[in-house]
């Protein structure tokens, strides 16, 4: 028997998935792009931390963990964060990915019709993970700059806001939000009694700064910080992440965790705190040298803001042509990115991770700025 279409719930037809899936579709049928779609880092997972994974599995941490995850990891990003932001930073969950993160965060705080605002161009889980949830997804315009008008943020603000999302480095910009920007956004965050959810998994990658983020969660406790493993130590696929912030918000989130995801891989949590001993500043120096790479020669050819963190760069498509054309015109010359229009409700600008090696990242801008140039 074959399902019938309206078996699909409404919330799962809400979502909208073609976006992406046209460019990976179109992946497929290149025999080797040169890749520069992919938002995970090109290196592996550090030989200590497979083998911590490896020496847990073998010790037999198999099975479930509590739901808010093993307490030698939860009080190690306890005590770290609370060291970085100055202040107890308040209750820790360990969560499947800051995806999962996302997802339990958007659950216990929005009910049908309320709104969460975020930047565009964002991530694209938020849009959709707020759609899931009934919640209206509220995008604000940061073009051409991609930074926090504060002004431009407040216009959007209603009394059914509850939720401000930051994402800090920024996918897919690269932006870091600057001290000033963070107090822009605090003050509005008080002012309409907001909760503050900020997406810091890009934490690490940061080329500017002092090497230190500037993060809301310093001057406001009613921030929920959301990081992971993913990108810090390329274990995209071992969907470790956390969140940390005020105990109202992390317990009904722990509630949620117990009846979806149960807890985060058990091995892997153990092998997560060894990764907290592994430095990994040669791998952030790697990514520095890639973003000039990418920014000093797309900068020639296209307009384009410097990405301070994170590893991707966001370049407005030649004039005259949509983001969609120009990514069209890419794949033709073997180069795979991703249109503007999967992170933005423009299609103006196409994302480029410079996650890759620097030959191949050369080639792949040497060939878009040859296509810009005609
Ligand atoms: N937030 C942002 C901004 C991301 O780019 C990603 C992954 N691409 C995530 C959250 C989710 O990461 P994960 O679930 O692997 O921790």
């Amino acid at each position: 028997m074959r399902i019938p279409p309206e078996f699909i719930s409404k919330r799962a037809l809400g979502v909208d998935a073609s976006g992406i899936r046209k460019v990976f579709d179109l992946a497929a049928k290149m025999p080797d792009p040169i890749n520069l779609s992919i938002g995970l880092p090109d290196f592996d997972v550090p030989e200590t931390v497979k083998l911590a994974a490896i020496d847990a599995i073998r010790s037999g941490y198999n099975r479930y963990t509590q739901t808010q995850g093993i307490a030698p990891l939860r009080t190690r990003l306890r005590e770290e964060l609370s060291a970085e932001v100055g202040r107890d930073v308040g209750e820790v969950l360990i969560t499947s990915g800051v995806s999962g993160g996302l997802l339990l965060a958007i659950l216990a705080t929005i009910d049908p019709g309320d709104e969460a605002i975020f930047l565009d161009p964002y991530f694209v889980m938020y849009k959709h993970l707020l759609t899931l949830a009934g919640g209206k997804p509220v995008a604000v315009d940061s073009y051409p700059d991609f930074r926090f008008h504060a002004d431009r943020v407040e216009r959007a603000i209603t009394p059914r806001t509850k939720l401000l999302i930051l994402n800090s480095p920024s996918n897919p910009t690269g932006v870091v939000m600057s001290a000033a920007e963070i107090d822009a956004a605090v003050a509005l965050a008080k002012k309409h009694n907001l909760l503050i959810v900020s997406d810091e998994i890009y934490e690490p990658f940061l080329y500017e700064s002092s090497g230190k983020l500037a993060s809301a969660s310093t001057k406001y406790e009613n921030t929920l910080i959301l990081r992971g493993f993913s990108k810090s130590h390329a274990m995209t696929g071992w969907r470790l992440g956390y969140a940390a912030g005020p105990a109202e918000v992390v317990a009904q989130m722990t509630k949620l965790q117990q009846y979806t995801f149960v807890c985060a891989p058990s091995p892997l949590q153990f092998a997560a705190v060894a990764a907290m001993d592994v430095e990994m500043r040669a791998a952030v120096e790697g990514y520095r040298r890639k973003r000039d790479i990418a920014f000093n020669t797309l900068s020639r050819c296209f307009e384009v803001v410097k990405p301070e963190g994170a590893f991707y760069i966001f370049p407005k498509a030649p004039d005259g042509m949509t983001a969609s054309d120009f990514v069209a015109k890419a794949i033709e010359n073997n180069v795979l990115i991703i249109p503007g229009n999967v992170f933005s409700e423009r299609d103006t600008h196409f994302r480029i991770s410079y996650a890759t090696s620097d030959e191949r990242l050369q080639q792949g801008c040497d060939i878009l700025c040859k296509i810009a140039k005609g």
